[in-house]
């Protein structure tokens, strides 16, 4: 029933099924023989979903929108001047872009600053190092900090030494990041950029290094959040880029001491005022119903935050304008949220879930733009089991696109895990994250970074599916009890 309401409403025809979705070629062979004496060919069936796709592909604005918050606004961290900025940038641009009830809705965001920074190997020969303060991080109060270091090749490994050989010295933690398309890699190396601080100041250590969190063998460090054991002193915490990374390592597999030096100005100051950016395209038939599409304004401050999250706001925003220049408004409200502090501690996100627990219950499903500016290659889904033909129409609109359905579980985005932990479902257009890591977080997430035609694709299929799943009743269900807990 919910499924031929579905393909009903998306204009899909009765034919198609998950199965039998239009592939590239068949989509593209409704237009006209090129002599047509003969009948013409029955037309493909295109629904509005189908058309905006195509008018989307044609006319999108995503790049300019991401280049329009990048000159704006510029390096935006929670709590710095881009970060207000960025707030004044969306709620303009989202009013340009024809949403309903544009509005900032305060999030108390931690306020942590960089500061100058320097570092070097000192011994047994003298190289500087190209460092970056991993957000959070205490500095190393006003001086250098001078130490000897000690390897320690993943976070558990620093267990397994013993306390009197990591007293009084810097950790250095030389875990790889795999280089993969899916990005599945980050999720493997990651924990060591959060924990590996007080996992070390637990022994005694008085500072950590880490090799980047990339990919890349450019000299240009990955930052990224970090996060402290309360019980445990607080020690500073840099990220290495990873050929300086990689002359550590030769110096320590080398055998001779060596000894690094590291001077620090990060800061912490008190929390400051941020805001999520809110706009609606109300609904035309139930509004209560609400299908929302997130990314993130804030970024890091190394960068420009072009792709990290310029691309993923502009996504949602150009989805959203182009919906609502369409005649006919669909049933359910589309919102995009663009979130405060997703980098730095996920404040904005938590807020939202607060904020708007009275109306959780009609988020019939989110979605989030968080991966960069290449083209989306896959489709998954995470909520009710029952949904999965939903989810496959859904799915059988972007194949034109490239995009494939996935059996795989969708993992929403940072900023809806408030949201998935109270089940409210989720899908994902996973975007290719071949070459995502050897810019994001660092000093090159520049616009050079995106390529229209690709940012142009994603975008194209998130307005699709947002066009679709709101004006549709297709009940998505919620994430399974045990699923929830799970994140
Ligand atoms: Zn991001």
């Amino acid at each position: 029933m919910q499924r031929r309401a579905l393909f009903f409403l998306l204009g899909l025809g009765a034919c198609t099924s998950s199965s039998a979705a239009p592939s590239p070629t068949t989509t593209t062979s409704a237009a006209a023989p090129p002599s047509s004496t003969a009948a013409p060919l029955p037309a493909e069936p295109k629904g509005p979903s189908q058309a905006l796709r195509e008018e989307v592909r044609r006319s999108s604005r995503a790049y300019e929108t991401v280049r329009s918050l990048v000159d704006a606004a510029g390096p935006r961290l929670a709590g710095s001047p881009g970060s207000h900025a960025a707030v004044a940038w969306g709620l303009r641009t989202l009013r340009e872009a024809g949403l309903d009830d544009v509005r900032a809705e305060p999030v108390k965001v931690p306020h942590w600053e960089r500061g100058e920074e320097s570092g070097a190997i000192v011994a047994p020969s003298p190289h500087p190092l190209a460092l970056a303060a991993l957000g959070g991080s205490v500095g190393t109060g006003g001086k250098a900090l001078e130490a000897e270091v000690i390897l320690a090749e993943s976070l558990a490994a620093i267990d397994t030494l013993d306390p009197a050989k990591v007293k009084g010295k810097i950790v250095f933690y030389d875990v790889r990041m795999e280089r993969r398309r899916d990005g599945s890699g980050y999720g493997e190396a990651v924990g060591v950029r959060g924990a590996g601080a007080s996992r070390a100041a637990k022994l005694g250590a008085v500072a950590v290094v880490i090799r980047s969190i990339g990919t890349d063998h450019a000299r240009t460090p990955h930052t990224g959040g970090m996060r402290y054991d309360a019980a445990l002193p607080k020690i500073p915490a840099a990220a290495l880029s990873i050929p300086d990374a990689e002359l550590l390592r030769r110096l320590i597999d080398a055998g001779e001491p060596v000894r690094l030096r590291l001077s620090l100005g990060a800061k912490t100051l008190p929390d400051a005022e941020g805001a999520n950016v809110i706009g609606d395209l109300r609904g035309s038939r139930v509004p209560s119903q609400i299908v929302l599409l997130g990314a993130h304004l804030d970024s890091w401050d190394l960068g420009h935050g072009a792709i990290d999250d310029g691309a993923g706001c502009a996504v949602v925003i150009e989805s959203l304008r182009q919906i609502a220049r369409l005649p006919e408004r669909p049933a359910r409200t589309l919102r995009v949220v663009l979130f405060a502090n997703e980098e730095n501690g996920l404040a904005g996100a938590k807020t939202y879930a607060k904020t708007h627990a009275a109306e959780i219950d009609g988020h019939v499903l989110a979605l989030e733009a968080d991966f960069g500016a290449a083209r989306a290659f896959e489709t998954r889904f995470l909520g009710a089991p029952s949904a999965r033909p939903a989810f496959h129409a859904l799915s059988a609109l972007v194949r034109p696109l490239g995009i494939e359905p996935s059996d795989g579980e969708a993992e929403g985005g940072a900023d809806l895990t408030p949201l998935m932990a109270l089940g409210v479902p989720v899908m994902d257009l996973r975007q290719d994250g071949t070459a995502y890591f050897d810019i994001h977080h660092t000093a090159n997430d520049t616009m050079e970074q995106i390529d229209k035609v690709e940012l142009d694709q994603v975008t194209a299929a998130f307005a699709t599916v947002a066009h679709a799943a709101a004006s549709g009743d297709a009940d998505f269900g919620r994430i399974p009890e045990e699923e929830r807990t799970r994140r």
